[in-house]
């Protein structure tokens, strides 16, 4: 039998991972999954239990309480945080913050692998994250590092949350990014970087349909 196909797509905050994937994913019938939401839904529940977010270990104790789950609705993917239906709330900035903090923690990163790995064994996916290329799926059939400079980035960001009404400026959101691509690339465990066997896809110049056509060429090419 023919294995399963599974293209990872890693790189910084707001490269357009999530919307190019899961666009190329829909293209190619594929499935998409983000695994950012996974590690905002811990974050989530540290946010709201008053877990000090500086305590690596106060994090680690209470993943034993956080079960979080990807369900495919429609195709759409929704992130269950103990039965609970969080995939709207995990995109407020203050738990994009909460996110990078408790995606350092090798304890957290551990407890997700699983679950991301089994995605990709029964399906044919495109998988969105930080280290997705370089730890989760080191075989992945396609790996693509999808990136653009940190400004077009946060002008990006920064439309998408005013489209949806959250209160923010341009240079929070410029210094929100900054931040975690340094946490990101700097953490001791599976930091953000590009696999050697990745191709390298700059996004800077590109709209939205060009950048999903980059993609998708980059991955039939390659099959
Ligand atoms: O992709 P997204 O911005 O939703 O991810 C939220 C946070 O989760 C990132 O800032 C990163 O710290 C972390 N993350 C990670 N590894 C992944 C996916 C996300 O560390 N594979």
């Amino acid at each position: 039998m023919k294995p399963y196909v599974s293209v990872a797509v890693d790189g910084p905050v707001g490269a357009g991972k999530s919307s190019i994937a899961r666009t190329a994913a829909k293209m190619l019938g594929y499935i998409y999954v983000d695994t950012g939401a996974l590690y905002r839904a811990v974050g989530l529940y540290c946010h709201r239990n008053g877990v000090d977010m500086a305590q690596p270990d106060a994090i680690a104790s209470v993943l034993p309480e956080i079960h979080p789950e990807i369900r495919l609705i429609d195709g759409t993917q929704h992130i269950y945080l103990n039965k609970e239906d969080v995939s709207e709330e995990i995109r407020l900035p203050e738990i994009s913050m909460a996110a990078s903090a408790v995606s350092a923690v090798s304890a957290v990163r551990a407890a997700l692998l699983d679950l991301q790995r089994n995605m990709a064994k029964t399906n044919n996916v495109i998988m969105d994250g930080r280290d997705i290329g370089t730890v989760v799926l080191p075989d992945a059939t396609v790996k693509i590092f999808l990136t653009a400079a940190p400004e077009i980035r946060a002008k990006r960001r920064y439309d998408e949350l005013c489209a949806k009404g959250v209160q923010t400026t341009f240079e929070e959101v410029l210094a929100d990014l900054n931040t975690r691509d340094y946490n990101d690339s700097h953490r001791e465990t599976a930091p953000l970087k590009q696999a050697d066997d990745a191709v390298l896809a700059d996004t800077s110049a590109l709209d939205f349909e060009q950048s999903c056509e980059l993609i998708c060429n980059i991955i039939k090419e390659r099959l």
